[in-house]
């Protein structure tokens, strides 16, 4: 829902590019494997429930999340979707699991065990996925001995379902696939082992789901590139079809003045004009929506043109050095394309020595986020 905001920053979501790279995906894929859309940290900060909404128009059949409130969030709007939790879950959550009709991931049998305990008999069985560890190292289990005595855990609780089995694959977007073929080969070997196949089969996240042969079993989970974004460089040279970034960082110049060599700009006066007549403009975001302090010196688009990030972040405030006078009200770029120039998450992600996943959840609940 798009709400009255009275600032000017905004990120703008294009759910439309979200669709696209769903069905970029769809089209890629050589089998009909479902896509699960991977919602969790608020849709990557592009927001869940627009998000959801776009993706199961565009033919996700699943969502997943992290964590239970994450899973509660998406239940309030969406009351028929799946929703897998791919994370652990505290005990306490099983009966809000079995009344919202939501799927848990189950890898440890005193968990199973204290949970089939305390929850004796519930209305409807929860569904569950259980989880194999195949050398990513988080969570699952991690041999045939443990996943078979969960599996019989599993169906001899009645208060269980089992819908589903999954692993996650730790170097799908590297260029050595080593490591990657001997996960999914483990991965292959243990669910050959169960007695009975449950519903879903799923490993492929995104870089797997793009770059590799023969894993996408019964689903596969779509995350970053959903948004647009790429798992890493490697991934990027090797795209299968194009993906369209959904995410643009904006706002406008509330504050426009001219200094006199010598004169300084921000906390701590570590900027000083070169020159008489420099032009600085103010723009009405920082560190509190995730624009981060080491981000100082990265450019902005004005006009179409890169423009520096001069002082330091401030955090609700930054400023700017313009070329030339740019009137109060002016919009800036932060992320996004202006004109034929073009700012990624990569760029933020480069100057911040991280990854795209991180710069797209370090934008705040502050920013608001506006649809279209
Ligand atoms: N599956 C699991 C278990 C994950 O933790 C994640 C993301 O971290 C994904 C799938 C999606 O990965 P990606 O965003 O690389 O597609």
């Amino acid at each position: 829902m798009n709400m009255t905001h009275f600032r000017p920053t905004t990120a703008r979501v294009d759910l439309t590019a979200i669709q696209k790279n769903i069905e970029g995906l769809r089209n890629h894929l050589h089998t009909d494997a479902e896509i699960i859309a991977v919602v969790k940290a608020n849709a990557y900060g592009h927001g869940d429930v627009e998000v959801s909404k776009a993706a199961i128009e565009a033919g996700v059949t699943m969502l997943a999340v992290a964590t239970p409130d994450e899973a509660l969030h998406l239940r309030e709007v969406f009351s028929e979707t799946p929703i897998l939790v791919l994370g652990a879950v505290p005990i306490s959550f099983v009966s809000f699991a079995a009344k919202e009709h939501i799927t848990l991931t189950v890898f440890s049998m005193d968990w199973l065990e204290a949970a089939s305990e305390q929850f004796s008999t519930l209305d409807v069985p929860v569904k569950v996925h259980m989880k194999i560890d195949s050398g990513m190292g988080r969570i699952g289990v991690r041999n045939e001995h443990e996943m078979l005595t969960l599996y019989h855990g599993i169906q001899s609780s009645p208060q269980f379902e089992l819908d589903g089995i999954f692993t996650h694959f730790a170097t799908a977007d590297e260029e050595d696939s080593t490591y990657y073929d001997q996960q999914k080969d483990v991965f292959i070997h243990l669910v050959n082992q169960l007695p009975t196949k449950p519903r879903l089969v799923h490993a492929a996240n995104t870089a797997a789901s793009l770059l590799k042969n023969h894993v996408e079993f019964d689903a596969v989970r779509f995350g970053i590139s959903m948004y647009g974004l790429l798992p890493s460089t490697y991934v990027g040279e090797h795209l299968p079809f194009t993906i369209h970034p959904a995410l643009q960082l904006e706002t406008e110049i509330v504050h426009v003045k001219q200094l006199k060599k010598g004169e300084h700009v921000g906390y701590g006066a570590t900027y000083e004009a070169q020159e008489d007549g420099e032009w600085i403009a103010t723009l009405p975001i920082g560190y509190a929506d995730g624009v981060l302090r080491g981000l100082q010196g990265q450019e902005v688009l004005v006009g179409g043109i890169r423009v520096p990030i001069v002082g330091r972040i401030c955090m609700d405030q930054l400023m700017i050095r313009l070329p030339f006078h740019f009137p109060v009200g002016e919009k800036v770029v932060l992320i996004g394309k202006q004109e034929k120039e073009q700012i990624t998450m990569q760029e933020w992600a480069d100057r911040l020595h991280t990854i795209p996943y991180e710069v797209a959840c370090i934008l705040t609940a502050r920013v608001p986020r506006v649809y279209y």
